[in-house]
């Protein structure tokens, strides 16, 4: 018996029938002795759909209206669940983001929780009701609703968690937990017990949406320990904690991003400082990079090669053809994937990239760029190989039997 953070993702919800099947699983927790607080995302595609709404209206629709109108999803889902919950005969009160006490910094669609206020939480507790919040929601210094940005309700409700030392934070989703890749792509994918922070939040900042990788770093500085399991079935998930039980694995997942442009600068002199001043002006404009390539230089110019997110693609044009480097050329390709394989164990295995590349050369799967880091490799492939290499790699570290 304790406080209990439930969270649930947008399948969950998807329907009334839905809906239902979660309202018993919170009134179960609750009729167990548990006080309970539950996290709801947007039902179903509910976000998507709200997105293509405001681009029928707009081509680049201001981030306030954008948050304004997203919140709305989450808000339709609490009172529903909350009704849910009622029916069952059981007490719940629905609350939006700023009512759960959600203040974020200031930069709509992107903003960071800085603090939760308490107390209108502790208070409907205290009242013996289940409290039902708004996940992925809350409101600025000026007031205004803030969103903060896409599988934000994970960390809402880890954010939940933390401020009230709940005993126990669970992620309900559509799959049974972790794996070691999408389950639904993969089907030789196995389930994981256990995994560390830190790989779970290599998995999920690699493309694993199980989990938001802002919620793995908030539990991982906050030591709450998170369980993903699913609302459909009832069979225990994963457990996502400091120290895991390794099961001897080398390799804990494969991962899929596809959400990657490469972008090569063409041109520019081969001379020191170039590198500085290029990532600098993209650091200014808060543009992330990761795998970077510098070309060897020939005939006084080199060319530089990086990865980064397609939202960035118009932001690192605008920034190089307005710089000092006048015959530098920008080409960027957005149909390409990252691919990568995580776990802590590879540090002392020296054969992990040749096992992973091995797998991509028999498959015939040109290698772009390649990036490692002591937890993880990563390559750049051709996008339409994506999910062929995944399933290679995977065979190659997960053999079937
Ligand atoms: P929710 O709506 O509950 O937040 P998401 O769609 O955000 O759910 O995340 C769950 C999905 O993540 C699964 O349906 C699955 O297809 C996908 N996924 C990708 N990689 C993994 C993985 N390694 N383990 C489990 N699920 C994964
Ligand atoms: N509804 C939001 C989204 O679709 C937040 C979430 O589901 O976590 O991204
Ligand atoms: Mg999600």
């Amino acid at each position: 018996m304790g406080l209990i953070v439930q969270k649930f993702g947008g399948s969950s919800v998807a329907d009334a029938h839905r809906v239902k099947n979660v309202a018993r699983i919170v009134t179960d927790t609750y009729a167990k002795g548990n006080d309970v607080i539950v996290v709801v995302s947007a039902q179903g595609d509910t976000t998507d759909d709200l997105i293509e709404k405001a681009a029928e209206i707009s081509k680049k629709p201001s981030a306030r209206e954008m948050d304004m109108l997203l919140c709305s999803g989450e808000q339709i889902s609490i009172a529903l669940l909350a009704m849910a919950i009622k029916e069952l005969g059981f007490p719940a009160i629905s609350l939006l983001g700023w009512q759960a006490g959600f203040n974020t910094s200031s930069s709509y669609n992107k903003a960071r929780i800085k603090k939760i206020n308490t107390e209108r939480l502790k208070e409907e507790l205290s009242k013996n009701n289940i409290v039902v919040v708004a996940g992925f929601q809350g409101i600025n210094k000026y007031d205004d609703l803030t969103t903060l940005g896409r599988g934000g309700s994970d960390t809402s409700a880890v954010a939940i968690a933390a401020a009230m030392r709940a005993d126990r934070c669970q992620i309900f989703t559509d799959v049974e937990g972790v794996f070691t890749a999408d389950p639904r792509k993969v089907k030789d994918a196995l389930k994981l017990k256990e995994i560390t922070y830190d790989e779970m939040l290599e998995l999920a900042t690699l493309g694993a949406q199980v989990l938001n990788n802002r919620s793995v770093e908030m539990a991982k500085k906050y030591n709450v320990e998170l369980e993903v399991l699913s609302s459909l079935t009832n069979v225990p998930g994963t457990i996502v904690k400091e120290v895991a039980n390794m099961e001897k694995m080398l390799v804990r997942g494969v991962t899929k991003d596809t959400d990657v442009a490469r972008v090569s600068i063409l041109n520019v002199p081969d001379t020191p400082g170039v590198a500085f001043r290029i990532f600098d002006k993209l650091a200014a404009k808060n543009v992330n990079v990761d795998i970077i390539l510098q070309s060897i230089g020939r005939d006084g110019t080199k060319d530089i090669t990086f990865t980064t997110t397609c939202d960035n693609c118009d932001t690192v044009k605008e920034i190089i053809e307005n710089s000092e480097y006048e015959d530098a050329k920008v080409e960027i390709n957005t149909d390409v994937a990252k691919i990568s394989v995580v776990g802590a164990g590879m540090e002392t295995h020296p054969g992990t990239a040749a096992k992973m590349f091995e797998a991509l050369y028999e498959n015939d799967i040109n290698i772009q760029m390649i990036s490692t880091s002591e937890i993880k490799i990563s390559v750049l492939i051709d996008k339409e190989y994506a999910d062929k290499a995944v399933t290679a790699v995977h065979r190659a570290f997960f053999p079937v039997k």
